[in-house]
């Protein structure tokens, strides 16, 4: 579904490339996790996939389609972003929720509107809160929202951007297997960075793993060596197995 090929991007002429010829691809139902140090290009990598920064090189193909050659408001429709820190102002969590989907797609609601985020939020479990102001929500629920927000658009594509970096344990797991379950359900790609490498186990399907602008390595849980962890973020973790599951000693931050 996402492919990105011998990608480069660079913040100025005259400064040095970010992305140094990324490659990857993300099949539709997956969860993808980008891990890296920070300053790796992460960031930039999301931006170049959202349109927001323009590729000095490479390309990203969609479905077969050059991301860039689709017009803006039909890419806006198949790719969603979930920023890591949402600031709502003072809406209900219904009409963010619609707003959202107004705001992407420049009309009036419709019907059609109202029912695409009557559904999204049962099926996120919101629509007790629907008439509540966001504001007065706890982080999970907020984030929870943000999701929604995100799949009010009926996207192929998620880019989750740390998603549950203020989250207690608690609304980690509800957000990670949420997001697990809408990808398979709905078939949906979802494309998310994570610091906490134990989580990134549980919560993804690929990984790609960054650092100095090129995915150096990518594939599934096989990938989680302590020689491949130790090499991307120059640190000295421990692997052990309990119960046939891997488990990162010192990977939790
Ligand atoms: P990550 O998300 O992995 O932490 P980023 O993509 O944010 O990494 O940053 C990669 C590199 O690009 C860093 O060296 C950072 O300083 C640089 N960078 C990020 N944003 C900009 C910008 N707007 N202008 C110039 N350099 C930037």
């Amino acid at each position: 579904m996402l492919k990105v090929e011998n990608l480069t991007f660079r913040y100025g002429r005259r400064s040095a490339p970010v992305l140094q010829g990324v490659n990857m691809e993300l099949k539709a139902g997956e969860v993808g996790i980008l891990l890296g140090k920070n300053g790796s290009g992460k960031t930039t990598l999301f931006k170049n996939i959202l349109g927001i920064c323009s590729p000095s090189g490479g390309r990203i193909l969609f479905d077969g389609e050059q991301l860039l050659r689709i017009p803006l408001k039909k890419r806006a429709g198949k790719i969603a972003y979930v920023p890591q820190d949402v600031q709502f102002g003072a809406l209900s969590v219904f009409d963010s929720v619609l707003l959202s989907r107004i705001s992407r797609f420049g009309l009036a609601a419709g019907r059609e509107d109202y029912e695409v985020v009557e559904r999204v939020l049962a099926d996120m479990q919101l629509l007790q809160y629907a008439a509540r102001s966001v504001e007065k929500l706890s982080g999970g629920e907020r984030q929870k929202v943000a999701i929604a927000r995100a799949l009010s658009q009926e996207p192929r594509l998620i880019i989750f951007d740390e998603p549950t970096g203020n989250l207690d344990i608690a609304n980690e797991q509800l957000i990670t297997e949420e997001a697990r379950r809408l990808a398979r359900e709905r078939n949906i790609g979802i494309l998310s960075s994570l610091h906490d490498l134990n989580q990134a186990l549980s919560f993804g399907d690929r990984f790609f793993f960054m650092k100095d602008g090129v995915i150096k390595y990518s594939g599934g849980e096989e990938q989680f060596t302590e020689a491949v962890i130790n090499d991307i973020f120059d640190s000295k973790v421990r692997i052990i197995e309990h119960e046939g599951e891997k488990i990162i000693l010192g990977g939790n931050r």
